[in-house]
């Protein structure tokens, strides 16, 4: 607890940005059908990769990982999510 988050960098090298392709196509719209995040005005509603990139290197995971009343506060954190895996909420 009490611990600072780091942003951890991602680097995407080379050969793993070549098997990207341009047929790849964001899915954002349907995405956002089933977003349960509350947290309002986020640009990455719905852009899950952008969504987990950001909330991993925070140590944390996004919020359609958590229970509603969870989700609400907001927090998080892995510790959180462990928590409720410990207590068999999750
Ligand atoms: S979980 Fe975080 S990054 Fe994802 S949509 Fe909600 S506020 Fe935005």
């Amino acid at each position: 607890m009490g611990r600072i988050a780091a942003r951890v960098p991602i680097v995407i090298d080379a050969s793993t940005a070549a098997r990207y392709t341009p047929a790849m196509q964001c899915k954002k719209s349907s995405n956002a059908r089933f977003c349960s995040c509350t947290y309002p005005g986020c640009e990455k509603h719905g852009i899950c990769c952008e969504c987990v990139h950001y909330h991993l290197g925070m140590r944390q995971l996004p919020a359609c990982c958590f229970p509603k009343d969870v989700e609400r506060t907001y927090d998080r954190s892995f510790e959180r999510f462990a928590g409720l895996v410990a207590s068999g909420r999750i």
